[in-house]
C-alpha cells in the first residue's frame, strides 16, 4: 500500500474519517471537558483570535509531526498528514470562512450544498452555552429542517431567552 495510488486512497480516507473525527471531538471534547478553549468560539468577542484556534493549533502540531514522520521514511504516516491539512483546508473555507466571515471579503452561498452547509453551522450557533446544540459536522450536515426540528425538540434556544429576559433584559445576540 505504498504505492502512490496506494497513498492517495488512504489520504482521502483520512480526508472522509476527519469529518467523523471533528464531528466527534465537537461533540463530546469541545462541548465537554474541552469546552474552557471552545467557550470562547460561541461568545462574542473582539480581536482576530480566539482561544478556539487553539484546537487547530493543536490538529497543525499533530499534521506536522506526520508530515515529518513521512519524510522519515513513512510514507503512510505523511498521506494521513495530507489527508488531515486538506481537511482542515476545507474546515476552515467553509468554517472561518463561509460562516463566520474571518476573511476580508464576504461571500454567502445562496443555494445548493454549501448554503445547507452554513446554515446548519449557524443553527450550531444559535445555542450560546455548551447544553442542547445541535449540528457539530462541519463538511456534512444533515437537512435543515431536520436540525431545526431537533433544535426545536432541546427547547435550548427559548431556555436561554427566557434566562436573558430573567437577567435584566440583556440584548440577544445576533
Ligand atoms: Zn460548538
Ligand atoms: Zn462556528
Amino acid at each position: 500500500m505504498t504505492s502512490w495510488t496506494g497513498l492517495v486512497v488512504i489520504a482521502l480516507l483520512v480526508f472522509a474519517t476527519m469529518e467523523l473525527v471533528a464531528w466527534a471531538a465537537h461533540k463530546y471534547i469541545m462541548h465537554g471537558f474541552g469546552w474552557g478553549w471552545h467557550k470562547s468560539h460561541h461568545e462574542p468577542h473582539e480581536g482576530l483570535f480566539e482561544k478556539n484556534d487553539l484546537y487547530a493549533v493543536v490538529f497543525s502540531i499533530l499534521a506536522i509531526g506526520l508530515f515529518i514522520l513521512g519524510n522519515a521514511g513513512y510514507p503512510i504516516a505523511g498521506a494521513v498528514a495530507a489527508g488531515m491539512t486538506l481537511y482542515g483546508f476545507f474546515y476552515f473555507v467553509v468554517h472561518d470562512g463561509l460562516v463566520h466571515q474571518r476573511w476580508p471579503f464576504r461571500h454567502i452561498p445562496h443555494k445548493g450544498y454549501v448554503k445547507r452547509l452554513v446554515q446548519a453551522h449557524r443553527m450550531h450557533h444559535a445555542v450560546e452555552g455548551r447544553e442542547g446544540c445541535v449540528s457539530f459536522g462541519f463538511l456534512y450536515a444533515p437537512p435543515v429542517d431536520k436540525l431545526s426540528e431537533e433544535l426545536r425538540a432541546a427547547g435550548t434556544v427559548k431556555a436561554e431567552q427566557a434566562a436573558r429576559r430573567a437577567a435584566g433584559g440583556a440584548r440577544p445576540r445576533s
